[in-house]
């Protein structure tokens, strides 16, 4: 089969790899669609990236092989993967699944959806994490599924209800998602920021009460105007330490700042002025990946049409052609692209 890996900084390319056995108690399936996630285009820039492994973790699958002792799933079921935990650490224990002491050995058993075929093991069935895809929702949609879940995990740290004024940097696919939750909770206020005219133009229609461009204009001093002194909550949702330097600075008094992206995996991290922190009484918070009830809740939300995920997929590609999306997802050309094998 075909799969795509990471040869280096910036370099993807697609080789013939073997054809992965069902295994006992588990799946083989084939991808449908997998969408390219910020975490992946920043995998591929920065690394640390290990050339054995496919990536690719938006994806909807369809069930080609069943394993012996398969109770539930059948041959042409379309489904997606949560990430698969342990299910017996500390973490898993108190509903935390997604921070897993144990989630990197667990993992190895399944690769990605940068690839034709994706396998399914065993742990993965019994502990609940494959999940079956409602026939209303389509393939392009459900590949929103993941990150709107882990938006989901996000919010829950974070007060983005009635009254509150929400400043989100990164108008991507999370960016996004972020508007629209924080719309549906009720905010008084959300303003995006991001360096890409283009992208703020394609969150236009998810209703943003301010669109700021960083590239021409002073962010912080922008979003103190549009909320009268600072931000209830600012989310950082793109890869810069800039902007995570900034979210302090937007932040109001008592107000939260909510690091949702990461930074590359050997950046030395960036310094930040921790008197804001000490003066203004901010609540720094982190948040990363999503447990199966996110996962759950996420479908309720697109399902009920609270959520719209169809406007987000811009481009459909042919997995030849990923290094091209990836591309178009640096530029800010796509929003959101998706490849199908
Ligand atoms: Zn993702
Ligand atoms: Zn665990």
């Amino acid at each position: 089969m075909k799969a795509a890996f990471f040869d280096g900084p910036g370099r993807v390319v697609v080789r013939e790899v073997s054809i992965p056995a069902c295994p006992e108690g588990g799946l083989l399936t084939r991808v449908r669609l997998c969408a390219i996630c910020g975490s992946d285009l920043r995998t591929l820039v920065y690394g640390p990236s290990d050339g054995s492994r496919i990536y690719g973790h938006e994806s909807v699958l369809e069930v080609v092989e069943v394993g012996k002792g398969v109770r539930g799933f059948g041959v042409g079921d379309r489904v997606m993967l949560c990430p698969v935990t342990c299910g017996r650490c500390e973490m898993c224990r108190s509903s935390a699944h997604h921070l897993c002491l144990r989630k990197e050995q667990v993992r190895t058993s399944t690769q990605g959806g940068f690839a034709e075929l994706v396998l399914i093991g065993a742990e993965a069935l019994s502990g609940d994490f494959v999940i079956k895809i409602p026939d209303r929702l389509d393939d392009a949609g459900a590949t929103v599924i993941e990150p709107l879940a882990c938006v989901l995990n996000g919010n829950e740290k974070i007060s983005t209800g009635p009254g509150k004024t929400v400043a989100i940097i990164g108008a991507g696919t999370v960016g996004n998602l972020h508007l629209q939750v924080a719309k549906l909770r009720g905010a008084r206020a959300v303003i995006m920021v991001d360096l890409l005219a283009q992208r703020l133009a394609a969150n236009t229609l998810f209703g943003p009460d301010v669109l700021v461009d960083a590239s021409s204009s002073d962010p912080v001093g922008r979003v103190s105007e549009a909320t009268g002194g600072g931000a209830s909550v600012v989310i950082v949702a793109c890869v810069s330490g800039k902007a995570q330097a900034q979210a302090l600075q937007m932040a109001a008094r008592q107000g939260e700042v909510l690091f949702f992206a990461a930074l590359p995996g050997n950046s030395p991290g960036v310094p930040l002025n921790t008197n804001l922190i000490h003066y203004k009484e901010l609540k720094v918070m982190g948040a990363r990946s999503a447990s199966r009830r996110h996962f759950d809740l996420a479908l309720d939300l697109v399902m009920q049409g609270r959520v719209s995920v169809a406007p987000l997929i811009t481009h459909i590609l042919p997995l030849a052609e990923i290094a091209q999306g990836f591309e178009l997802m640096r530029s800010g050309a796509a929003m959101r692209v998706a490849l199908k094998p």
